[in-house]
């Protein structure tokens, strides 16, 4: 019945890591711990460098190399955690020209390290390793490597690992907190394929063996999962664009055959930069570029090197997710990926828990890109649409420490929490501000929930903790009662946590359109004659409405 339940959750959340964590591995409390905890082996340190060298065997579907750990000394310790997912092997670790002895625990080694570590102090263990590693079921949900053909036989290679963790093809700190200010990644594949990785391409080497190193370098803080191989025969085009922050390098790489498709699809990407820059901000890595990279798999965030599987259609794989026909008008896998740039990978979650800060956000973006290309009112209907997949299953935050998400109602339900937010703030320039200063505040940094959702509040003026706690931390959907009775109005919120106080739009028969302040007691409002008409709620705040005094009555307004 897996398979089933997995078609089943797929159409629900597009793109949840949640469903490669339910799919694919069998968890211990003691494993998910070490890989989700900033635990004693890895506090002491902070990543500043990733010196990654991987070989990439088709033949066989091995891989072989090292990476060059840089790291700085926050406290001495002498004990460091690296992770590496099974079936992967390490071969050695060295530090200073001296063999270092290490533990495996499962998916983490523990190394003793030799020399002596004080604060302060920049040091650099390199860890040799090979193995078959683990392949992706169903990328980029159930990741890992995949090792595919183009529709004209040749070799195709992609790596996806959000979720799962980079550790599934290579070492590292394997923990969202900790980004290295920058990262070689060095890819040798057979000489006929190209990989294209993160940043920039700094050099090619045609090796003796028939094979063929492609060397990238970011230069910017990178999330371990968006680095990536995307490994094939692929077509290059590539212009520039004056954005916000200056002249913003673009390359395109499409599978060569569908160079002609590309060049036309992959048009919507300066549509949707101008809309992202406008409301987010300058795109976060003009020192990396923008990249589209085609990819076998529907799409991932890769940062400066986004991967695209979307076969060149309008919607998602072709369908429209809020199911009003607006979703057909773009392109979404180019809209939601790119958006992660900003949510996602310039603003990184520190725990996999909070991961509706990228998800809700680019959720939420693409509303704004409907806004961008066909209006505002099209912008609140696509969004408002997409209610219809909110299942209020689990909280959308979900538990600390474990490298587990919440609910993958973190897409459309995060996206209505803000365009609800959007509401209560009333004032579009303040919440472009807002967007922007999220952005701006927290640059190629890493944060919680609690420091977004406070930035928020602050910037808007608005107490808004109880509104994010009510969204993200229950099930339960704000319900306002109501009940019209001769000249008098009745209303409340039911359904909340305590001291919930949101703010609502109500059109009142007799007055028209009123913003109310209901709380969890009843409040009155006189209207001028007994009226026969009923109270409409304001839908783009996503609340029900029940009428108390209709007998029978289930709900109207918002859904
Ligand atoms: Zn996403």
């Amino acid at each position: 019945m897996r398979p089933i339940a997995l078609v089943a959750a797929l159409a629900l959340c597009p793109l949840t890591g949640v469903v490669a964590q339910v799919a694919d591995t069998a968890h211990s409390p003691h494993a998910d711990t070490l890989r989700g905890t900033n635990g004693p082996a890895r506090a002491w340190w902070d990543a500043a460098f990733y010196d990654l060298h991987v070989r990439v065997n088709p033949a066989d579907s091995s891989i072989g190399g090292w990476n060059g750990i840089t790291y700085r000394v926050l406290q001495p310790s002498q004990e460091m955690q690296i992770d590496l997912q099974v079936p992967l092997e390490v071969d050695s670790m060295v530090q200073e020209r001296r063999t270092l002895a290490f533990r495996r625990d499962g998916n983490a080694f523990f190394v003793t390290l030799k020399a002596r570590q004080r604060a302060g102090d920049v040091k650099t263990v390199t860890v040799y390793y090979h193995g078959r590693p683990r392949i992706a079921r169903l990328p980029p949900w159930a990741g890992g490597f995949t090792w595919a053909k183009d529709s004209l036989g040749n070799t195709w290679i992609a790596t996806t690992c959000e979720g799962l963790g980079a550790s599934v093809w290579w070492p590292l700190k394997d923990l969202l907190a900790d980004e290295p200010d920058s990262q070689r990644i060095a890819i040798t594949v057979p000489d006929s394929m190209v990989d294209v990785s993160n940043g920039r391409l700094r050099s090619t080497t045609h090796n003796a063996d028939g094979t063929a190193t492609f060397e990238w370098f970011v230069a910017d803080p990178i999330n371990s999962y968006d680095v990536a191989v995307n490994a094939g025969r692929y077509a290059h085009f590539a212009d520039t664009l004056d954005g916000e922050a200056g002249k913003l390098t673009r390359d395109f790489w499409p599978i060569a055959y569908h160079l002609d498709v590309a060049k036309r699809e992959w048009q919507q990407a300066t549509p949707m930069l101008r809309c992202f820059e406008q409301w987010f901000g300058p795109y976060p890595w003009y020192a990396d570029g923008y990249k589209l990279v085609e990819a076998p798999h529907l799409g991932m965030e890769h940062q400066s090197a986004v991967a695209y599987g979307n076969r060149f259609l309008n919607g998602y794989l072709g369908r429209d997710l809020s199911r009003t026909g607006i979703g057909l008008q773009w392109d979404f896998i180019i809209v939601h990926e790119s958006a992660h740039e900003w949510f996602g990978n310039n603003i990184t979650v520190q725990d996999e828990a909070d991961m509706w800060v990228h998800e809700g956000f680019a959720a939420y973006a693409e509303g704004l890109y409907t806004e961008c290309q066909l209006g505002r009112t099209a912008g609140a209907a696509y969004l408002i649409g997409v209610r219809k997949s909110i299942r209020n299953d689990r909280p959308v935050i979900g538990p600390y420490g474990v490298n587990t998400g919440g609910s993958g109602d973190m897409y459309p339900k995060g996206a209505n929490l803000l365009h609800t937010i959007r509401q209560i703030v009333d004032d579009d320039t303040r919440w472009r501000g807002i967007l922007r200063g999220l952005n701006h505040e927290f640059w190629h940094r890493t944060v919680t929930s609690r420091q977004v959702e406070q930035y928020v509040s602050r910037e808007s003026g608005i107490d808004l903790s109880r509104i994010f706690a009510q969204y993200l931390t229950t099930t339960k959907i704000p319900e306002f009662d109501y009940k019209l009775e001769g000249t008098t109005l009745s209303y409340r919120w039911d359904n909340v946590v305590p001291g919930f106080d949101m703010p609502l739009e109500v059109q009142v028969p007799g007055l028209g359109t009123r913003r109310l302040h209901p709380t969890e007691s009843w409040q009155t409002l006189a209207v001028p004659s007994p009226q026969t008409g009923d109270v409409a709620v304001d839908e783009n705040f996503y609340v029900t409405a029940r009428n108390t005094g209709a007998p029978g009555a289930t709900g109207t307004g918002g859904r």
